[in-house]
C-alpha cells in the first residue's frame, strides 16, 4: 500500500492529477505536469513554486475606506524547467499524438519520486519504451531531478527546455483562486552558463536570473543534463539560446538505440541567499556529480526515517490505507522547514488562495505535526514569532493602542485579505496562534521555547484581547468579530472566539507568574519592551476568569453568538444541489442573514477546548450545528467526524472521515486543480488519532478514548509526546509501547510515562495491553 497509481489517461482529470501527483519537499514545489505538455489538448497549470517567496501586488478597491489592505502578497509561477520533448524519427512522441499502450504513472509514497511511462508506437509502426521520473529531494531543498529513458529502434531526440514565459494562473469567477496579476515575474538573465574550464567534465548549464515584478525579490534556476547510451557511455548534446528563442534555452541530444537523460534542476531565492543565481549554480555543480539513482536512494532514506514517526496503519481496508498515507506523504511534501516559510491552504500543490497561509496551519496541520515532526511544528510557530513586527503595526492601524493581530491571510506577514468580514474580522487567528504556542507547551515541556519565544506572543495577543473586548455586566464580551463560520459574519460574542480569547488569557498569566518565579530579570525587560504593566495582567485574569461564553439553557446548546439563534432558517429543502458551494451563488448578505454554517465554529471550540462545555451540550450542540452545516468548507468535515466520535456517535464519524480522506482524490468539492487541501489532509490524520484514537493533550496530560471502526480490523499511529515516542495499535485491544532510543535512532526519553486510557492511569514502561471499549 504505498503506490498511488494512475493507469488511464483522462484529459478531463489533467489538472487534477497534476496537483495529485505534485512533489515538493516543503521548499520547492512542482505540480505534476507532462514534461512533453499535453500537444495543446487540454489546458494546464503548469507550476514550479518556491515556500515564501512572493510577490506584493496593489489591491484595488474601488471604495476604499481606513485601514484596507494597499497590497497584498502573491506566490509566483516561476521559470519552468520541466520540459523534456522526444522525437522518434522525426516524429514527435506524446501521449496526445499517434497510438499508445502501457500509460502508468505511480507515485512512490515510500520512496518519494513519481515514475511515468508508456509505449508510443510510431506512424510507421515501430515501438517505443518512454519512461520519465522525478523526483524534488528531501535533501537538497533547491533541487528538482529528473529522468527520461527512452528505447528505440531508430533515429531518437530530446530536447529539454528552460521556459521564463510562464504566468499565475487566474480565474475571475472564483473567489478562492486569484483574479488578476498573472505575470508575476521580470527575467533579468537567461541564457547558457559555460563552464570555464574544459578540462573538467563540468558540463554547460542553462540558467535564469528573474526576480518578482513588484516586490523585486530575485531567484533564480540553473539546470544540467547528463545524457547516456546503453553501455552507459556519455552522448555529447548541445545547448542553444538564440534570438528567436526570446525567453526559452535549450538543451539537445540525439542518437539511435536507447538515452536515458538525467536532467538536474535547482531553484534559489534571495530571502534565503544573497545572490540566488551564484548560489543555484553552486548547489547544481555539486549535486550532479552524483547519479540520478544516488539522489533516489537518498530520498528513500529521508522517506523511511519521515514514515518511523510519521505513518499511520490501518488492517482491513486497503484504500483507507492507502489513502491516508497519500495525504500524510502530500501534507509533509508542503510543509515549510525553515522561518521564512509556512504551509499554504494548497500548499506547494496550486494557486488557489494565492499561495496564503491561514489559521489552517495552527489549528489542523500543526497538530500534526506535533505528534510526528516535533521539530516541524516548532518552525512553524517561529515562523509566526518572526512576524509579530507586522502583527504590532497591522494592530495600530486597525485602531489598537497595544497588542498584535495577525493578519488572516499573508506570506510576508501583512494582511492579505481584501474581504473584511471574512478576513480580517476573524480575530481568532491570534487565538489560533496562541492555542498552538500553548499546545506546543504542553506537549514537549519546552521551557525555553516559551520563555524566548511563546511567551511574547502570548502576551501581545493578550494585550489584544484587552483592548478588543470589555467588561459589561460582570462578564468579558468582544463584540465585531467573525468565528471560522465564514456564512456568519460581524458578530457580539463568538462562542469560538470568546473561548480562544479566554484559553489564551488564562495561559498568559499562569505563564508569567512562572517565568516571574525562574526568569525575573528576563520578565521585566520584556514587560518593559512591550508596555505591560501589573494592572493588565490584572486585567487578563479578570477576563479570562469572566469571560462570557453564550449559551442557551432552553436548547441546551453554546450559542455560536450573542445574535445566531434569531436569524431565519436556511431553506436546505428548496437548494438544489446546483447551488452549493452558497458562497459561488449567494451575495454574502443573503447568508449572514440565515442560520447556516460553511464549516464548525461552536463544535470546533469544544474540540479544542471541551473543559469549557459539558458532556451534554457538546452532544446536544452537535446535533443542532451538524443539521445546519453545508461543509462547503473542506475544513468542516473532519471536525465533524472528530467530534461525532467524540460525542459518540460512530458511523457517522467513520462516513465523516471517508469524506475528508477522499476530499482530493475524488475532488469533491471540485477544485482540487487549484491544488490540494492541506487542513482538511490533516484533518484525515487528525481524524484517525483524535477521532478514533480520542486523543486530547491538555494540562492534566495525555488521554486516550479510542473504538475501533466496524470496516476496520485494527489501526496504528505514533505519538510524539515530552520527548516520548509511543506507538498505540487498536484492534480487539489496545496495545500502547514506548518506543526506545534505539528503535528510533535519536536522543529521546525512555523513561516511563503515565496517561490515561479512558479515565484509567496507565505507566508504560515498555508495552501494555489493555481492554478496548465500547
Ligand atoms: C475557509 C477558511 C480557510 C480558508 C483556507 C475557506 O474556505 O472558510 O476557514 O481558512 O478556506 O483554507
Amino acid at each position: 500500500m504505498w503506490q498511488y497509481e494512475n493507469t488511464a489517461l483522462n484529459s478531463e482529470q489533467l489538472q487534477i492529477n497534476e496537483s495529485l501527483f505534485t512533489l515538493a519537499n516543503g521548499y520547492l514545489g512542482i505540480r505534476g505536469s507532462f514534461e512533453e505538455g499535453y500537444n495543446g489538448r487540454a489546458d494546464s497549470i503548469r507550476g514550479t513554486y518556491i515556500n515564501g517567496l512572493y510577490d506584493t501586488l496593489p489591491v484595488t478597491h474601488p471604495e476604499r475606506l481606513y485601514g484596507f489592505p494597499e497590497f497584498q502578497d502573491k506566490q509566483p509561477n516561476l521559470v519552468d524547467l520541466q520540459s523534456m520533448k522526444v522525437e522518434l524519427d522525426g516524429e514527435e512522441a506524446s501521449l496526445f499524438n499517434g497510438r499508445h499502450s502501457k500509460y502508468e504513472r505511480i507515485l512512490y509514497l515510500d520512496k518519494g519520486y513519481t515514475r511515468r511511462s508508456y509505449v508510443y508506437k510510431t506512424n510507421s509502426g515501430k515501438n517505443a519504451t518512454i519512461s520519465y521520473k522525478r523526483c524534488v529531494s528531501f535533501e537538497t531543498k533547491e533541487l528538482f531531478v529528473q529522468q527520461l529513458e527512452i528505447e528505440f529502434d531508430g533515429e531518437i531526440k530530446v530536447t529539454s527546455t528552460l521556459d521564463a514565459n510562464v504566468s499565475n494562473y487566474v480565474n475571475k469567477d472564483d473567489p478562492r483562486v486569484g483574479s488578476e496579476h498573472a505575470k508575476l515575474l521580470k527575467i533579468n538573465k537567461l541564457g547558457i552558463h559555460n563552464n570555464s574550464d574544459k578540462s573538467s567534465d563540468k558540463s554547460d548549464m542553462m540558467v535564469a536570473q528573474f526576480q518578482t515584478v513588484h516586490s523585486k525579490i530575485g531567484a533564480a534556476c540553473a539546470s544540467v543534463h547528463k545524457s547516456v547510451n546503453q553501455n552507459g557511455g556519455p552522448i555529447t548534446g548541445g545547448y542553444l539560446k538564440s534570438e528567436d528563442l526570446e525567453d526559452k534555452c535549450i538543451y539537445f541530444v540525439s542518437t539511435q538505440g536507447k538515452i536515458t537523460v538525467s536532467k538536474y534542476n535547482v531553484y534559489t531565492d534571495q530571502i534565503r541567499y544573497e545572490k540566488p543565481l551564484e548560489k543555484a549554480v553552486e548547489i547544481l555543480s555539486s549535486v550532479s556529480e552524483r547519479s540520478f539513482e544516488t539522489h533516489l536512494k537518498t530520498q528513500e532514506q529521508k522517506m523511511n526515517a519521515f514514515w518511523k514517526t510519521s505513518d499511520i496503519e490501518i488492517q482491513g481496508e486497503a484504500d483507507d490505507q492507502l489513502a491516508i498515507r497519500y495525504n500524510l506523504f502530500q501534507l509533509n511534501q508542503s510543509v515549510g522547514r525553515d522561518k521564512f516559510s509556512n504551509i499554504s491552504a494548497k500548499g506547494l500543490s496550486g494557486e488557489g488562495y494565492e499561495g496564503h497561509y491561514f489559521w489552517d496551519t495552527e489549528i489542523y496541520v500543526l497538530p500534526t505535526f506535533q505528534l510526528s515532526q516535533n521539530d516541524v511544528s516548532k518552525n512553524l510557530l517561529m515562523y509566526r514569532y518572526n512576524q509579530l513586527d507586522a502583527a504590532r503595526a497591522r494592530a495600530r492601524e486597525m485602531g489598537h493602542a497595544k497588542g498584535v493581530k495577525f493578519p488572516w491571510r499573508t506570506i510576508s506577514g501583512i494582511e492579505c485579505s481584501a474581504f473584511f468580514p471574512a478576513g480580517t474580522a476573524q480575530y481568532h487567528i491570534n487565538g489560533d496562534i496562541a492555542h498552538a504556542f500553548i499546545q506546543n507547551f504542553i506537549n514537549t515541556d519546552d521551557q525555553d521555547f516559551m520563555k524566548n519565544y511563546g511567551v511574547e506572543v502570548l502576551l501581545e495577543t493578550g494585550l489584544l484581547w484587552l483592548d478588543l473586548g470589555h467588561f459589561h455586566k460582570g462578564a468579558f464580551k468582544i463584540d465585531c468579530v467573525t468565528g471560522p463560520d465564514e456564512y456568519t459574519a460581524i458578530v457580539n460574542n463568538n462562542y469560538y472566539t470568546n473561548a480562544l480569547a479566554k484559553h489564551n488569557l488564562h495561559w498568559v498569566v499562569k505563564i508569567c507568574k512562572e517565568l516571574e518565579q525562574t526568569d525575573a530579570e528576563w520578565m521585566k525587560s520584556l514587560y518593559s519592551k512591550l508596555g505591560i504593566t501589573k494592572a493588565d495582567l490584572e486585567s487578563m485574569r479578570r477576563a479570562s476568569d469572566l469571560m462570557y461564553l453564550p449559551h442557551d439553557e432552553a436548547l441546551g446548546i453554546d450559542m455560536q453568538d450573542d445574535g445566531f439563534l434569531n436569524k431565519k432558517m436556511w431553506d436546505f429543502e428548496n437548494t438544489p444541489d446546483s447551488k452549493y458551494p452558497l458562497l459561488l451563488h449567494y451575495h454574502p448578505l443573503t447568508i449572514y442573514r440565515y442560520q447556516v454554517l460553511k464549516q464548525p465554529d461552536t463544535v470546533l471550540a469544544h474540540y479544542l477546548l471541551e473543559d469549557y462545555s459539558t458532556e451534554e451540550t457538546m452532544r446536544k450542540s452537535f446535533n443542532y450545528y451538524e443539521a445546519i452545516t453545508t461543509h462547503d468548507s473542506s475544513l468542516s468535515p473532519c471536525v465533524y467526524g472528530i467530534m461525532a466520535s467524540r460525542v459518540g456517535y460512530k458511523e457517522k464519524a467513520y462516513n465523516y472521515f471517508v469524506e475528508s480522506l477522499k476530499l482530493d482524490l475524488e475532488n469533491t468539492h471540485g477544485n482540487t486543480k487549484d491544488g490540494l487541501h492541506m487542513a482538511n489532509l490533516a484533518g484525515t490524520a487528525l481524524s484517525i488519532i483524535t477521532g478514533f484514537g480520542g486523543l486530547r493533550i491538555t494540562d492534566d496530560g495525555l488521554v486516550i478514548r479510542p473504538w475501533l471502526p466496524q470496516a476496520w480490523e485494527g489501526y496504528s499511529f505514533n505519538i510524539q509526546y515530552k520527548q516520548r515516542q509511543l506507538k498505540v495499535h487498536i484492534s480487539d485491544e489496545i496495545a500502547i509501547e514506548l518506543i526506545s532510543a534505539e528503535d528510533q535512532n535519536e536522543t529521546q526519553n525512555e523513561t516511563p510515562i503515565t496517561l490515561k486510557v479512558y479515565n484509567q492511569d496507565v505507566t508504560i514502561t515498555d508495552k501494555v495491553f489493555l481492554p478496548l471499549k465500547g
